[in-house]
């Protein structure tokens, strides 16, 4: 145990977390030249397409120093704000972290918060300076900041470059000097946390987990205390680039555990693992998972449905902050509503349905929580628009509002003060941090940031601004809903919650862009917006002139029917409500309305 060291890499997003884990995997011969490829751990398709870590990782990696070969764990995590429930829960399974915070950009929003995560659970923090290789790389000037927000000495940064491969070593033997070994008795109860699973189709869930005390056998009487459920660890291992079994592992350590368990609901990341024999209490695990937008999941097919529920289960498991529970729409049938960490996590599961389900889906629009008053006392929270109760028996709203951290250069303060007052932000501090660094801390309603204020902060800064947030309690708003009819049916899945101030003027541009979005039919399509039983805007999808069937008039029904079938296949993400069609980009019109 005194030779095993846990730990993992913090960052804000593209400051190199991935690209230094490919070094210190290469460098302790974890993974050979040939398995070697750019951040071989992001081993998802997505991962290597958007070149961003979605999932944590972890890996074993062996490391000698003076003579001792250690067992270093390591633990990748992801940074993009979305998703640090994520680096929450690798954080949990370790006693250390690499900070690594980019030369050329300096400390970001994200190296914040991920810090402070990491010193609130007691982690020993190593910062590195990386990318010191770039031109602009301003290692004095970082250095100072890295110092400032730490309190660290200006010679415990580590210096390095994880494309040339500068201070690889000096990092390993830090982790290995620095980084305390894990505590725990050897000989007690089992306790294991679960900080992880990874669906196998042939071999069932694998629960990836940490032991902080007592030992896991192989062919152990395990139970998740949690759940209650008991099973036999069928194989127990360790994770190097492929699982490797094991005899057993020991209390520090990390592992996997195969026990043929094929439900998801069974494993709950942040569920302790125990033995059925002289078993322990739960290790306080972490805060659950808080998503911040709401959204339907519906099949195109309604039959699907049951095939996008085990989707749905299956991709829990690899998704541990992915909620969800059945939702039946007047319009879309059979559905699900799920809370997302964002909208980066919205698309992202949207797609990974698509991809590692083969499930077409329809998302509608995203809303945040609110909190409903009626006027016969009771407090409803609504995660969606559907669920709202009619005006007349409300007595007052809330919404969530968040805390926002933003740091940029000087020149762009002005423009995001502006936007963030557009936005309903309150500014509370800036102070610069340099000459030409600001941090400035605003109050913003979650419904205003979760959707596109990111991107719209980037292309006003010219990408020099980070972001991050978190909820910082409830607040009164005039909140209304927003309907939207189709030929006289309102559809419960286009409705938004909007605040009264915006109200009309989305709902003129709504249903203006909706006219956009909407194919032509073969008749008119009248689509209004409502507030309650007032309308407030109206637009016309003229008729079809060309019948798209005319060209097989006198043709066989085959044919016909052919025809149809081949649109229905390139008509992907589109949905019959009533008697109109409505494509996907309709139900997320409402996000892109200014
Ligand atoms: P992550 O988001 O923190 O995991 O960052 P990545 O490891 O994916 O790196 C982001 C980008 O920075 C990639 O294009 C890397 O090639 C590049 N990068 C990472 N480390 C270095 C470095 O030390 N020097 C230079 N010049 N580029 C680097
Ligand atoms: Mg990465």
């Amino acid at each position: 145990m005194k030779n095993i060291r846990n730990f993992c890499i913090i960052a804000h997003i593209d400051h190199g977390k991935s690209t230094l884990a490919d070094r210190l995997l290469e460098w302790t011969g974890t993974v050979d030249k040939r398995q070697m490829q750019d951040q071989v751990l992001d081993d998802m398709d997505l991962e290597r397409e958007r070149g961003i870590t979605i999932k944590s990782h972890a890996i074993q990696m062996k490391y000698t120093y003076e003579g001792e070969t250690y067992t270093l764990n390591l633990i990748d995590t992801p940074g993009h704000v979305d998703f640090s429930y994520e680096v929450s829960r690798s954080i949990a399974a370790c006693e250390g972290a690499l900070l690594v915070v980019d030369a050329s950009q300096g400390v970001e929003a994200q190296t914040i918060s991920n810090l402070y995560l990491a010193i609130g659970n007691d982690l020993t923090i190593i910062p590195v300076l990386n990318k010191i290789d770039l031109p602009g790389a301003m290692p004095e000037e970082v250095s100072d900041q890295i110092v400032e927000l730490i309190g660290c000495k200006r010679e415990d940064i580590i210096r390095a470059s994880a494309k040339e491969g500068i201070g690889i070593d000096e990092i390993l033997k830090a982790v290995v000097m620095r980084i305390p070994p894990p505590q725990g008795d050897p000989n007690g109860k089992l306790q294991a946390l679960i900080f992880d699973s990874v669906f196998n189709s042939f071999r069932g869930i694998e629960v990836i987990f940490r032991v902080k005390n007592g030992t896991i056998r192989k062919g152990d009487k395990v139970k998740f205390v949690a759940t209650g459920k008991e099973y036999i660890a069928d194989e127990v291992g360790i994770l190097k680039l492929q699982k490797e079994p094991r005899e057993q592992i020991e209390c520090g350590d990390v592992g996997y555990l195969i026990s043929g368990i094929k439900q998801a609901r069974e494993v709950k990341v942040g569920d302790t693992i125990t033995h059925v024999q002289n078993p322990a209490e739960a290790i306080k695990g972490f805060e659950d998972v808080k998503p911040m937008v709401f959204a339907g999941i519906y099949p195109v097919e309604t039959s699907e449905f049951e095939d996008l529920r085990e989707a749905m289960e299956k991709l829990q498991l690899n998704d541990a902050s992915l909620v969800w529970e059945p939702e039946t729409s007047a319009a879309l049938g059979f559905g699900f509503r799920c809370g997302f960490l964002g909208m980066l996590h919205l698309e992202i599961v949207q797609e990974r349905l698509e991809r590692e389900f083969d499930m077409t889906v329809i998302t509608t629009v995203p809303s945040v929580q609110f909190k409903v008053y009626t006027t016969k006392g009771e407090e409803k929270l609504i995660q969606a628009p559907s669920d709202m109760p009619e005006p007349v028996h409300i007595e007052y709203i809330e919404e969530p509002f968040v805390k926002v951290q933003i740091i940029t250069k000087a020149e762009y303060v002005g423009p995001i003060i502006t936007l963030c007052m557009e936005k309903r932000g309150v500014i509370k501090n800036q102070v610069y941090l340099t000459t030409d660094r600001v941090e400035l801390s605003f109050e913003m309603p979650l419904a205003e940031i979760v959707f596109d204020f990111f991107d719209k902060l980037k292309t006003i800064s010219r990408g020099y601004a980070s972001l991050d947030y978190e909820l910082a309690g409830w607040r009164e708003s005039d909140m209304v809903k927003l309907d939207i009819m189709l030929n006289g049916d309102t559809v419960d899945a286009l409705s938004a919650i909007v605040h009264r101030k915006k109200a009309y003027e989305w709902g003129k541009r709504l249903c203006e862009k909706l006219k956009d979005l909407l194919p032509r039919q073969q008749f008119e399509i009248a689509i209004q917006a409502a507030i309650g039983q007032k309308v407030i805007a109206r637009e016309t999808v003229k008729a079809l002139r060309k019948n798209v069937l005319a060209k097989c008039y006198g043709g066989d029904i085959t044919r016909k029917r052919k025809l149809l079938e081949k649109q229905k296949k390139g008509k992907k993400r589109m949905r019959q409500i009533g008697t109109v069609e409505v494509p996907q980009e309709a139900f997320m019109a409402v996000l892109k309305l200014e």
